[in-house]
């Protein structure tokens, strides 16, 4: 197999060399060749004769077998794009976007033309696009303009192991459709084998099993457990690559998240730089969510003559990306999950264990090509004792705000009897449904109000579409859409190096001067950016990521656009930073704290210990009232993005929510004078 991938690759490269034209047609055909080389190939007729025979039919496939990128592409040379598009979602944007970019080479078409895919805040499709990747919860989305997904001839749920929440929600509204629409082919396709349960769920919907090439693979553990698995991580990529021969294979290690991987690639460039010339070069390639496109390309280009490429990927690289040429995994046995307590509504991105179900497929991916090894940073006992055997669905540990706003939007009332595979626990759901509540999302009978009506055309988390729908109240909806496009960013805007601490912290204090909190200083950030007529030289003096400020603009564009849809007025009051911190606050209330006597606060609904977040440009002035956009758990529970409160606000805007006793000590007593000096009083 590999020989045939290694082929397929110096074709490209003569292609450079030669005339155009017929470059470009061998390189077409090699792909041609290599795609009937996939596990998948010599069961392309019986897979379309189950489809033809089936409406739903459940596949089962090892990872890289070819049902991401071939069966789309089966079905579209048998003709099922005539009647409609081809759909097949992702639980991640990377792998919707690179897999529609592989397939749009394989059929020789201009990305975005008949092969496309569609991310949060980003459509690369156009009228003439036929085969869709997506993220499952852009295809979620649809419904709310398409209910029957009448454009569609097939849907493919990928993926479907993973059970991320979009995916589930999918599954009872498409099991819903098909039983009206007879035309519509549904593919449910999953890289484990627990393909009962789908075919159960789908009233016994029949199985497809392709069969897959695996070569064994050696399990190492470590003795002990270990202290720093970044570390240990670290070493033994570099003790495989100095001990074995280079030719022989790559290395794909497995983190939590984006921090930990360029940690990592630092860590590696430093310590190889110290190697020598004897040693093979070793190309490092980091592979996330917010890695730049340009970027993720390369972990799929060829390792040259002589070189070692190693992978440092999250989860992304479990099962729904395939790189071809990896003999040795390192698995240190953490992935990032988010946890939520239905009880206080409060979720959290936390480091966990991952299941056996992973460590199994993270192990696989060193088999493909040939005998592969993994080394597990944990004891076997670990492994056996401690590991549960399945992660489990994302739907029994998330906030469910989000999907039921969506559910409510479709119609979908009744959600204690929605047919979910796995239900959720229902205090997530009432809890979800409280908080509709609170936001004005829902009415008293649960039913969706015009605010709610209006918060479910934005592509966002029902607090912040509640921010922007409330900015009309407050005249600021020009301002509230960047800070919205901001917070949706992430925390790539500002620009930290390492040799150049103090200056980066100097330029980002400008945004906060005054004290202003975080969200405005992002307001402040774009809109700096903005008067230069979006200058790169600027974000480059001002320590600001201009690659994340080209996204907030796209995105703050897009918002814009909704915001016209649902009639609400761009205005501004760049002045009144009170009418834009109630506008925060009208979406935000819940996520309010106060401070205590040891500088920590306290968050007022379900009260919990939490700190400003060191990042925050209110972590040294720590105002006596705050609301904040999210928790953190790191070493302590933290806010991020914080911006300081009137407590009579909270009252104000939601008094359904909050009570004078809850806020009253902020007008009655004096804050006692505690320890830190830097207590506001
Ligand atoms: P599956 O969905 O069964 O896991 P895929 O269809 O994703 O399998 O992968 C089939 C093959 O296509 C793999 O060998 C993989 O390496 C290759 N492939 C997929 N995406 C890309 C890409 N973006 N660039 C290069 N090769 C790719
Ligand atoms: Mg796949």
């Amino acid at each position: 197999i590999k020989a045939t991938v290694m082929e397929g690759v110096n074709v490209e490269q003569d292609a450079v060399q030669s005339p155009e034209a017929s470059a470009a047609k061998t390189a077409l055909e090699k792909l041609q060749n290599d795609r009937k080389t996939l596990p998948i190939y010599p069961y392309r007729e019986q897979l379309l004769q189950a489809v033809n025979d089936h409406q739903v039919i459940v596949i089962v496939g090892e990872t890289g077998s070819g049902k991401t990128t071939q069966i789309p592409q089966y079905l579209h040379e048998a003709g099922y794009s005539e009647r409609g598009k081809i759909g097949c979602t992702q639980p991640r944007r990377v792998a919707a976007m690179s897999v529609a970019a592989r397939v749009s080479q394989e059929l020789g078409v201009k990305l975005g033309h008949e092969v496309g895919y569609s991310i949060r805040f980003e459509d690369c499709t156009s009228e003439k696009t036929v085969l869709k990747y997506m993220t499952d919860g852009m295809l979620l989305r649809e419904f709310l303009g398409e209910p029957d997904l009448a454009s569609y001839s097939v849907i493919m749920v990928d993926e479907a192991h993973e059970r991320t929440l979009s995916t589930d929600v999918l599954f009872g509204l498409v099991k819903d459709i098909t039983r009206f629409r007879p035309d519509l082919k549904l593919l449910i396709s999953s890289a484990t084998l627990d393909a009962e349960k789908f075919s159960d769920y789908f009233d016994s919907a029949p199985i497809f099993k392709i069969p897959g090439r695996r070569f064994p693979v050696d399990i190492h553990y470590t003795k002990a457990p270990e202290a720093d698995y970044l570390d240990a991580a670290i070493v033994t990529a570099l003790q495989i690559h100095v001990t074995q021969p280079p030719g022989d294979g790559d290395i794909l290690v497995f983190f939590t998240g984006q921090e930990e991987i360029e940690t990592a690639e630092e860590t590696l460039k430093h310590r190889t730089r110290g190697l020598g010339t004897k040693i093979a070069e070793l190309i490092i390639c980091p592979i996330y969510a917010n890695l730049p496109t340009e970027l993720q390309a390369k972990i799929f280009e060829p390792t040259p003559e002589g070189a070692r490429k190693v992978v440092l990927a999250t989860n992304i690289a479990e099962t729904s990306l395939t790189i071809d040429g990896i003999k040795y995994v390192i698995d240190p046995g953490f992935s990032k999950m988010k946890s939520y307590n239905p009880r206080t509504g409060m979720e959290s991105l936390l480091v966990t264990p991952i299941s056996k179900a992973s460590a199994n497929q993270r192990a696989g991916r060193s088999g493909r090509t040939g005998p592969g090894q993994c080394f597990r940073l944990y004891t076997a006992y670990n492994f056996y004792h401690d590991l549960e055997d399945n992660t489990v669905p994302e739907i029994q540990r998330t906030n469910l705000a989000n999907v039921v706003l969506m559910l409510k939007s479709l119609g979908i009332n009744d959600l204690l009897n929605f047919d979910f595979m796995d239900p959720p626990p229902s205090e997530a759901l009432l809890k979800a449904l409280e908080l509709l509540y609170a936001l004005s999302a829902l009415n008293k009978h649960g039913e969706l109000t015009k605010i709610g009506r209006r918060m479910s055309e934005f592509p966002l988390d029902p607090m912040l579409s509640k921010m922007i729908v409330a900015s009309e109240k407050y005249t600021c909806s020009d301002e509230i859409i960047s800070i919205a496009a901001m917070l949706s960013v992430g925390n790539s805007i500002f620009y930290r190096p390492k040799d150049k601490q103090v200056h980066a912290d100097n330029a980002r204090l400008n945004f906060h001067m005054g004290n202003v909190g975080d969200h405005i200083a992002l307001l402040k950030v774009f809109s700096s950016w903005k008067e230069t007529n979006f200058s790169t030289q600027w974000c480059y003096e001002n320590y600001i990521q201009v690659r994340s400020m080209k996204r907030a603009r796209d995105i703050r564009d897009q918002l814009e656009g909704l915001l016209e849809r649902v009639e609400i007025e761009l205005s501004s009051n760049m002045n009144d930073f009170d009418a834009i911190k109630k506008a925060i606050t009208s979406g935000f209330f819940p996520h309010s704290a106060k401070i205590q006597k040891n500088g920590s606060y306290r968050t007022v609904k379900h009260p919990q210990t939490v700190h400003i977040h060191p990042s925050s440009g209110l972590a040294q002035v720590l105002p006596r009232w705050v609301v904040y956009h999210e928790l953190v758990l790191t070493t302590k529970e933290y806010m991020r993005q914080v911006t300081e409160l009137k407590p009579e606000w909270l009252v104000e805007i939601a008094p359904h929510f909050y009570q004078m006793k809850d806020v009253e000590d902020a007008t009655t007593k004096k804050m006692p004078r505690g320890e830190g000096r830097a207590l506001k009083d």
